[in-house]
């Protein structure tokens, strides 16, 4: 199966793919965990483009672009062969962070980002989207501590704009809402054990529905 986790910065997501990640093995799957913007070296190279400096550098079309440019190479060189091989795949973020970042943050139109993503991508959509769904003021305040504790700086998305991320989070919401069958929405408050605990049963009871 192909997973994706989504939610907004600061939300676990990092986490707990590789919580789900162990979970997996452990039950006996195989399978690999891979992210985006990223999971490829040219992804990887893109990643770093797009989230160095300081401020919204990228106009949002050329930000949109990118990621897709990602995507494509994502899906050609690591998602399809490793579904192929039948093994699971789990994604930190996908198309669905693209119509939340870009298109609800940013402004683009959804239709476009999708007819992008058909386009150059296929129809290659995750069988489940997981959404850690978490208020972005508890988000941002996990975020900056992570950022703080480690000192890694890679945030220039991780600005203080609470409107912008509160789009964010609803674009999320409203993604699963309109597609029911394949998303999870996932209470993100909470210890991470508790978190994971909520996650593994809705995983659980959309394998059984
Ligand atoms: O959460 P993650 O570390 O994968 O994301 C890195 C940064 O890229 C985050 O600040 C996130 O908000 C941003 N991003 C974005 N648009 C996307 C995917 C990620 O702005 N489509």
């Amino acid at each position: 199966a192909f997973y994706a986790v989504e939610g907004v910065d600061g939300c676990g997501k990092s986490g707990m793919v590789r919580y789900l990640t162990d979970h997996l093995h452990a039950l006996g799957c195989e399978g690999i965990a891979t992210r985006e913007p990223g999971g490829t070296p040219q992804g990887e190279r893109i990643r770093a483009l797009i989230l160095s400096g300081t401020d919204d550098a990228w106009d949002p079309y050329a930000e949109l672009l990118l990621m897709t440019a990602a995507r494509v190479e994502h899906v050609r060189r690591v998602i399809l062969p490793t579904r192929a091989l039948g093994r699971f795949v789990i994604s930190d973020r996908y198309v669905g962070s693209t119509i939340a970042y870009q298109g609800a943050g940013r402004g683009m139109a959804e239709r476009f980002i999708r007819d992008l993503h058909a386009t150059a991508v296929g129809a290659v959509w995750p069988d489940l989207t997981i959404v850690l769904d978490l208020d972005p003021a508890i988000a941002l305040g996990r975020s900056r501590k992570r950022l703080t504790d480690t000192a890694v700086d890679e945030g220039r998305f991780e600005t203080l704009d609470l409107d912008f991320h509160r789009r964010i989070r609803a674009s999320f919401l409203d993604q699963a809402r309109r597609d029911p069958d394949r998303h999870v929405v996932v209470d993100a408050t909470g210890t991470p054990d508790e978190v994971r605990a909520r996650t593994v049963a809705a995983l659980d009871e959309w394998h059984r529905g």
